[in-house]
């Protein structure tokens, strides 16, 4: 008998891994939404960064518009020259990413796998768990700070090095974290690496990490890599440079670890006008840090604004906070929707209760507390 061809059925002819696996959920249908509401949507749900990129990264996917016939540079090669200046590493540390989605989802690929473990938080970002079933292993789910902490529901680094065990080959750190904001320090982070078994990567997703403020004990891991070749940062163009369309990511490690993520790189996985636009943006130091210190100060004015009206906020480093709504979070979460409002629920993170906003500009951040001031009323 035909089968059906059906999603059961080629779930059924698929790795153990992707047997109860569900796809990563953007939250709502974004394209949906931006159809009923046109320029009106105010899009706080995916964390991105409202200012846009910087100028010149525009007109160097411009200048890329007579190459698009050509493949990339399939190393990259000019713009991992550039990321390594930035970061004073070896270009042999760098591998690059179609967003740093791919890489941490290539690293479970590469280093998990049937009968091996990966250790990640509670509440830790959701490709962590994405990656880990998919390449087979188990996951080994550390609980998170508790509530009643300075850094509630944060990454509980005495939990994840306890949930090591001698089958565990990976373990995924966020710092700062989403959906939750938190951080920790360098302090606690090589005292943890300290107590890490030598034979087990690291992976440190610094996604936001530009966004932290100076004073925040939120700094880069990128220090300690001398020290620990087990370690590896993932950072991404997504976030603090407006870059999120163009998918690009990027991995710091060692330059043995790098060699091998390039055996299964898709051929040209980073794109002609991304890898121009990046590299243009990196070289673009102011941009990149007005649009911090706007983010920081539009963090620090929505959760006095969001305190004020007697809700909880996470502490956040990011340019997103995560806000407790209580039992009528879906129907709060519904009524934003109707008057244009995007946010993201939590529900997949076990959170229901809550709400992640990202911080937008300041009249994005007037227009989402009307609304929310209409909803709660
Ligand atoms: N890590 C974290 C913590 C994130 O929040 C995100 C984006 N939501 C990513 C990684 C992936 O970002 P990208 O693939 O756009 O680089």
């Amino acid at each position: 008998e035909r089968p059906a061809y059906d999603e059961a059925w080629f779930e059924s002819r698929a790795t153990a891994g992707l047997r109860g696996l569900r796809a990563y959920d953007p939250g709502h249908d974004l394209v949906a939404l931006r159809r009923r509401f046109d320029a009106q949507l105010l899009e706080l749900g995916s964390n991105e960064n409202p200012y846009g990129p910087s100028p010149a990264a525009c007109e160097a996917v411009a200048g890329q518009l007579d190459a698009l016939h050509r493949y990339p540079d399939p190393l990259g090669a000019d713009f991992k020259r550039a990321l390594a200046a930035t970061h004073g590493v070896d270009t042999t540390q760098i591998l690059l990413g179609n967003g740093s989605h791919e890489l941490l989802m290539q690293l479970a690929q590469v280093f998990a796998g049937p009968g091996t473990e990966v250790v990640f938080s509670r509440y830790g970002f959701a490709a962590f768990a994405l990656a880990t079933m998919a390449s087979g292993a188990t996951l080994r789910v550390a609980e998170a700070l508790p509530r009643t902490s300075t850094m509630p529901l944060g990454h509980d680094l005495d939990a994840i090095a306890a949930a090591i065990t001698p089958a565990t080959r990976l373990v995924y750190l966020a710092n700062p974290n989403n959906p939750t904001g938190t951080w920790f320090g360098r302090a606690p982070l090589a005292a943890f690496m300290a107590r890490v078994p030598l034979d087990v990567i690291v992976v440190m997703d610094e996604a936001y990490a530009e966004m932290a403020d100076a004073d925040a004990d939120a700094a880069s891991a990128l220090p300690l890599l001398p020290a620990h070749p087990n370690l590896l940062l993932t950072r991404t163009f997504s976030k603090a440079y407006g870059l999120a369309g163009l998918r690009v990511g990027y991995l710091i490690g060692a330059p043995g670890l790098v060699a091998v993520m390039e055996r299964i790189r898709e051929s040209f996985n980073v794109n002609g006008p991304a890898l121009a636009a990046c590299e243009a943006a990196l070289g673009d130091t102011e941009h990149l840090q007005w649009a911090c210190a706007r983010n920081a100060e539009q963090r620090v004015a929505l959760t006095h604004a969001l305190h004020a009206r007697g809700l909880v906020v996470l502490p956040s480093q990011t340019n997103f906070v995560l806000v407790e709504f209580g039992p009528r979070t879906a129907a709060i979460e519904a009524a934003l929707i109707e008057r244009g409002v995007v946010l993201r629920p939590m529900g997949g993170y076990g959170l229901p209760d809550w709400l992640r906003i990202t911080v937008g500009t300041a009249e994005d951040n007037r227009r989402l507390l009307a609304a929310l001031d209409a909803v709660l009323a």
